[in-house]
């Protein structure tokens, strides 16, 4: 790639136009955008960005429209990744396009989902929501003439494949790499990691008190909260709940965004990568919490896990959602025919499972509960008793 607009200012470790790994289909470079611009740019067009706005973040149930869905988590993700990458002099079209892309191979139905397709999967080479990210920018979006997927560069993949099992690993060439020798990724994929860290964990604390299956004397025992909790209160002892939360929620995050800047800048002065390549090579993310302010992030995500997204009533939604991905899977399995992508007929089981999976893991929420009315003539509420 041969030019770098977007240059100007960038640190000498972020990503720049002209050190990329470049697309998979080699394409002319763009007239008035930086690479990483156009990379995100193809993700805000694309249909599985869309559906977003209809899949479940925690709450599998229909309860309000104030929830976060995926979409608007994975903008939260972005806005933090971007205001991170500019205090970096990161790359903030690719912080930003990585946020934006990191959910987009999730299931319907959040964790639950992924779980059971997973399980479906078993015998057909499992389930894994972050390598269908991959996937759906590499080969599912139908966008262009010339190739497949969004041929996006290498760095934004990269930041994509977040996790990846070593057998699959295996199979995937140059990304696959970085888990086989245990190396990290480039700045910005670091970043969106952490940033959706930050996110989920603020925004669930959010939810959580809102829909009131956590409360505030439970999360008293959680120092990140607990301190500014304590300070919002005595500074403002007359603020209406909602506002108190929203003060408190709001300084846990400037908490844990300035600690990340910290800890991250004084990570790259000692290590001084000249350039991405040197960042590439460390054994170690330079992007990261300090230890004490990690742990308590850590220690907020272990309350969440058991108070918030293992709770009798998410739960009792997640094993209704489970009952539906499971009865997809079952339906379009013995009858391919019901699949809008016929496929061949010569299609083997291991490819006609993955058609399936692909199939479902992009439905939203609700396309899921109407296919499953429609094809097995029982309806299923996830909200209520139902
Ligand atoms: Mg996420």
């Amino acid at each position: 790639m041969n030019r770098a607009p977007d240059s100007g200012g960038l640190a000498a470790y972020a990503a720049h136009d002209l050190s990329s790994r470049g697309r998979r289909y080699p394409e002319p470079a763009p007239r008035y955008r930086s690479e990483y611009q156009r990379d995100r740019d193809r993700i805000i067009h694309s249909n599985a960005f869309r559906r977003l706005m209809y899949k479940t973040q925690v709450f599998v149930y229909d309860e309000g429209d104030l929830y976060r869905t995926r979409l608007t988590h994975s903008l939260e993700v972005a806005q933090i990744a971007r205001s991170v990458a500019v205090a970096l002099r990161l790359n903030e079209a690719l912080a930003e396009t990585i946020a934006l892309a990191h959910d987009l191979g999730h299931t319907p139905f959040g964790h639950t989902g992924q779980d059971a397709l997973n399980e479906a999967m078993r015998d057909y080479g499992g389930f894994e929501h972050n390598l269908q990210s991959l996937r759906v920018v590499d080969v599912l979006e139908e966008k262009y003439p010339e190739f497949p997927g969004l041929n996006l560069t290498f760095e934004a993949r990269e930041g994509i494949l977040k996790h990846c099992s070593l057998a699959n690993a295996r199979q995937l060439d140059e990304l696959g790499r970085r888990f086989i020798e245990r190396h990290p990724p480039g700045l910005e994929a670091q970043l969106a990691n952490l940033a959706d860290e930050i996110a989920y964990n603020n925004h669930d604390v959010d939810d959580g008190l809102r829909s009131g299956l956590i409360k505030i004397e439970q999360l008293m025992e959680i120092e990140l909260f607990r301190e500014p909790y304590t300070e919002v209160n005595r500074r403002y002892p007359d603020l209406p709940p909602r506002r108190l939360i929203h003060e408190t929620v709001r300084r846990m995050i400037n908490r844990l965004i300035t600690d990340l800047i910290e800890a991250s800048r004084a990570n790259l002065e000692a290590a001084k990568p000249a350039d991405i390549e040197e960042v590439r090579a460390q054994s170690a993310p330079l992007i990261a919490f300090s230890e004490s302010v990690g742990a308590q992030s850590q220690a907020l995500a272990r309350f969440l896990r058991t108070q918030l997204y293992y709770h009798p009533k998410v739960r009792r939604a997640a094993e209704k959602a489970d009952k539906v991905v499971k009865g997809l899977f079952d339906a379009y399995f013995s009858q391919p025919s019901l699949l809008p992508n016929a496929g061949d007929a010569a299609d083997d089981a291991m490819a006609r499972a993955r058609r399936v999976a692909d199939y479902i893991a992009g439905m939203t929420d609700r396309f899921a509960l109407r296919e499953y009315r429609r094809l097995t003539g029982s309806s299923v509420s996830l909200s209520g008793s139902a």
